[in-house]
């Protein structure tokens, strides 16, 4: 249902929302004198969506997130174990017992926080350190840390972006992306989904009409799992002097050849403007950096307002990544099993029936397509019972009737998990029709 035709006296008098006539886009502009009111009807329509036994959305874990998870089943009120493949923990570190160890020193000898912003009492010997081991990784000059690759991603572009500037950005970008372009006092265009001839049109355009350019885009988008088209963006991004960023959060530890990323993926170390990255998949913590020339870097130190004005980063999470970052290259086995497990799904899943994208796969997000977005919530239910964590992702994450489970592959994924897996996708795609 469209957000501006929901039918809301017939809800209020009825009182009765059927969720399955509703998505979560329903809600937003929904207007009245009571600000809360559209609070009360989405809180209805999520009751009953719960009620139905289909949302599988924030379930409570009662482990560590590894291949095999334990959780808290609140409906039967018992503790179960399933097999998780919702998680973007995609090297397995984790639980890695180096990791742990190192973030278990820096926690007791620097403590739980440093309830500080990063340009106060916030840095420590160690933050200038990984600044420094980041930078490298990406084959830039320096790197800025930020307590999530969300504010990584809104204060560096809404830093940068200033008013008569224009920011590019691919229209499958992620969320903190779009919303550093909404901060920011540029303009804002997009350009069709990895289209080359749509983006060199809005580099035209704002050749034209506005001063600085900053293309930015997702390395591995974070939906379907496929490439941005980099060489031929860099290519474009020169011929029209605009500057181009890389979101690498999914691509970080997964693609390349030495797991360094886009850049690294393909041979353009070095020729990408700016790089972010997250720490909350690959390495298994929270937090998010920015990579660049020196200058760029120490001018988001200044400008950059979610560094600023917001605490810096746990020691524990900065051991924790420094090891990752080791571990990255001193195990490289751990992304050979990682791409083994990719293909093994991807294959397999493929030759169940099911519509799989991108094909051959290019990431380790397989995203599974199923359509309807009732039958995505039927499905789910079904796959929960049987033993399965996966994350379904409905209208508006993705368009209509492109509602799908995005499957997240890691390298601690056994062979048993994944063929175990595959039985219950066997089973309900034939249930449901889809295959
Ligand atoms: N960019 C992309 C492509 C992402 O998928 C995410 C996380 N979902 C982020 C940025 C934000 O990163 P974080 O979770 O560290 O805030």
């Amino acid at each position: 249902m469209n957000t501006n035709t929901i039918n809301t006296e017939t809800i209020i008098r009825k009182h009765k929302i059927n969720s399955d006539d509703y998505t979560l886009a329903d809600f937003i502009e929904y207007r009245d004198k009571n600000i809360f009111s559209k609070a009360n009807l989405c809180f209805e329509f999520c009751q009953d969506w719960k009620n139905k036994g289909t949302y599988q959305y924030m379930r409570s874990l009662t482990s560590a997130c590894q291949n095999r998870v334990m959780m808290f089943d609140e409906k039967s009120g018992i503790q179960r174990e399933m097999i998780m493949m919702a998680s973007n923990n995609y090297l397995g570190l984790s639980t890695h017992p180096k990791i742990i160890s190192a973030a278990e020193k820096a926690l007791k000898k620097y403590g739980t926080g440093v309830s500080s912003a990063p340009m106060l009492s916030g840095t420590l010997d160690i933050t200038k350190k990984l600044e420094k081991k980041l930078a490298q990784f990406k084959g830039c000059e320096d790197a800025i840390l930020f307590t999530t690759g969300y504010s990584a991603n809104v204060g560096a572009i809404s830093a940068l972006v200033r008013e008569g500037d224009a920011v590019i950005i691919d229209r499958l970008d992620h969320a903190s992306i779009i919303d550093g372009c909404r901060l920011s006092d540029g303009n804002i265009r997009t350009f069709k989904h990895n289209d080359m001839d749509s983006l060199k049109k809005q580099l035209e355009i704002c050749d034209r009409e506005f001063n600085g350019k900053l293309i930015v885009i997702d390395g591995v988008y974070s939906m379907d799992g496929d490439i941005a088209r980099l060489p031929e963006i860099l290519e474009l991004a020169r011929r029209y002097n605009a500057k181009v960023m890389v979101d690498d959060a999914h691509a970080s530890g997964v693609i390349g050849k030495h797991g360094g990323g886009t850049s690294d993926y393909f041979n353009l170390n070095n020729k990408v403007d700016l790089i972010m990255g997250t720490f909350s998949k690959t390495f298994a913590a929270t937090g998010g950096f920015v990579a660049s020339t020196k200058e760029v870097v120490n001018y988001l130190r200044c400008y950059a307002r979610s560094y600023m004005f917001s605490a810096a980063p746990a020691p524990s999470v900065i051991a924790t990544v420094l090891a990752g970052l080791k571990t990255l290259e001193e195990e490289p086995e751990l992304r050979k099993k990682l791409w083994k497990n990719i293909y093994y799904m991807h294959n397999n899943l493929q030759s169940l029936g099911y519509r799989i994208s991108p094909s051959p796969p290019e990431s380790a997000i397989i995203s599974v397509q199923i359509g309807s977005e009732v039958t995505l919530r039927k499905m789910s239910k079904k796959i929960h019972e049987l033993g399965i964590y996966a994350n379904a992702i409905p209208f508006p994450a993705v368009p209509k009737n492109q509602s799908r489970f995005r499957l997240s592959l890691m390298a601690t994924h056994t062979l048993d998990d994944l063929d175990i897996a595959l039985d219950v996708f066997d089973k309900t795609g034939r249930e449901y029709g889809i295959i």
